[in-house]
């Protein structure tokens, strides 16, 4: 049998030790690349029994240091990307994918078959086991739930190369116990997490736990602390004709706001009955900074945009897109957006658009490389309707402490991304001080202080002990 292929070249080791946190301090003695899973159990069983800490890698994307080894060896997932053919099983299908496999190629086998894989984190580079263990969600998440909602069974191996396959629906909490079933015929009795999550629509910092928990909920997001996810089956839905795309530009950010109260249908009682509904699967908001810096990158922002909403709005057979567009154009108005509002007319200017949303996090990142600075984002997910009041509370202590800021991000499920743009390395001390501080604020306000990106090492005091 040929040699498994690692190697102990620091070179080789360098593209490992850092994600899109710019986390700093990474550091490993060994990188392996398991071409099966057999090769992958042989090297956790080694490392098991050598007591080697292990880190396991999927395409880096993380924006909290998840991945990031701090000694020992790392797991690189990269060549168990095989992609099965979607299966067909009434109004929805299945797809078997392992966890080397990118995103953006998953997303495409699935459309090329007519299907649609929902969760989109925005980032398509990412691996689709790296999306599974941070149970990654995105804009489109504000309709189709993260990506815990449509993983219907895992397969991996345990922490020494023990190997498991579960299924959704077979091994649910009972008595505060999970009882996990292991290839070897052994069972695994677990407690299961008992405590309770915050009352936001997102959250990620720390294990999933909730009364009558199915098995598998524990391991998605679990950020490759209990198991190596090798392989899943992913539930997909019937892809729509068109995905209407567009970006609302607004004067004052309080008009984006309120277009994205009615645009969820919560306005009825504030102005009666409504004459249109949309249903957005996509609501995701640019601050005026988020503006600037499109500006900045040579998008055609008009110059008195002060915020703007991007929306995706699926059209299925038979619907009257016109409807749609109809609909989009009364709100639109309501709320005083401004004509030079983007609506794309064809697949491609959809795409571009898309783009452009994908490049805002892209600017700040890069940004931030440039200042020679880690990245301090917020992920702070709040009860309904609160964020006007979030933003405000952020902004204050910012301001205050005169730190460049950009907020972005999933204002459809009252979650957003606040950034904070330290001017260089010295600076960022004082950010990170000021950064803890919004944390803590967060956190004691029962706001989920990760909401999708995890904790990775970066955010280790995400969530209160409740
Ligand atoms: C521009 C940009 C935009 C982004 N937008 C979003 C967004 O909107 N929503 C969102 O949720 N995230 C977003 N992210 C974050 C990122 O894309 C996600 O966290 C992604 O799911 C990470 O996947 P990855 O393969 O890169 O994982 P990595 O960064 O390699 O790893 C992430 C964690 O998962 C673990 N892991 C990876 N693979 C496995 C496996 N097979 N088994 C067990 N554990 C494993 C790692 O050990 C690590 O703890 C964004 C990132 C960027 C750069």
């Amino acid at each position: 049998m040929a040699p498994m292929v690692s190697s102990r070249d620091p070179g080789d080791i360098a593209r490992y030790l850092s994600d899109e946190s710019r986390m700093t301090g990474g550091h490993a003695e060994e990188v392996y690349w398991p071409e099966s899973a057999t090769e992958l159990a042989d090297v956790l069983r080694q490392c098991s029994e050598k007591r080697r800490p292990v880190t396991v890698s999927g395409a880096g994307t993380g924006v909290v240091g998840g991945r990031v080894p701090i000694g020992g060896v790392v797991l690189a997932l990269e060549r168990l990307a095989s992609i099965g053919e979607p299966r067909a099983e009434s109004d929805a299908a299945r797809i078997t994918v392992q966890a080397g496999a990118p995103l953006e190629t998953v997303q495409r086998a699935a459309a090329a078959a007519g299907w649609l894989y929902p969760p989109d984190p925005t980032e398509t580079s990412a691996a689709i086991g790296g999306t599974i263990a941070t149970n990654a969600s995105g804009a489109r998440s504000f309709r189709y739930g993260p990506t815990r909602a449509w993983v219907e069974s895992l397969s991996g191996f345990l922490a020494d190369g023990t190997p498991f396959e579960l299924h959704r629906g077979q091994t649910v909490e009972k008595a505060g116990r999970l009882a996990m079933p292991l290839a070897n015929g052994r069972v695994l009795d677990i407690p299961a997490p008992d405590w309770s999550m915050p009352s936001t629509r997102k959250h990620a910092a720390g294990y999933f736990s909730a009364r009558g928990m199915d098995l598998i909920d524990l391991l998605i997001g679990s950020e490759g602390t209990l198991a190596v996810i090798v392989e899943a089956e992913l539930r997909l839905l019937p892809a729509p004709e068109e995905l209407l795309t567009g970006v609302l530009m607004f004067t004052e950010e309080w008009r984006a706001l309120e277009f994205v109260v009615a645009a969820r249908g919560e306005d009825s009682g504030r102005s009666g009955s409504r004459a249109f509904v949309v249903e957005p699967i996509s609501l995701e908001l640019f601050d005026g900074a988020s503006l600037d810096l499109l500006r900045r990158r040579g998008a055609g922002v008009c110059s008195s945009a002060r915020a703007a909403i991007f929306f995706e709005q699926p059209v299925y057979g038979g619907e009257d897109r016109d409807a749609w567009l109809a609909a989009y154009a009364e709100l639109a108005d309501r709320f005083g957006a401004l004509d030079a509002s983007w609506l794309a007319g064809s697949r491609e200017e959809a795409r571009c658009i898309r783009e452009l949303r994908h490049e805002l996090p892209v600017a700040i990142n890069e940004t931030l490389a440039r200042r020679g600075v880690a990245k301090l984002s917020t992920d702070t997910a709040v009860p309904s309707g609160t964020v006007n009041e979030l933003l405000a509370a952020y902004r204050e202590v910012l301001d205050r402490a005169e730190i460049e800021h950009v907020a972005f991000g999933h204002v459809g499920d009252d979650h957003l991304h606040l950034n904070l743009l330290a001017r260089d390395p010295d600076h960022w001390c004082e950010a990170r001080r000021v950064y803890d501080r919004l944390i803590g604020l967060a956190v004691e306000h029962g706001r989920e202080g990760s909401a999708e990106q995890g904790r990775g090492k970066h955010k280790p005091d995400a969530r209160k002990k409740r």
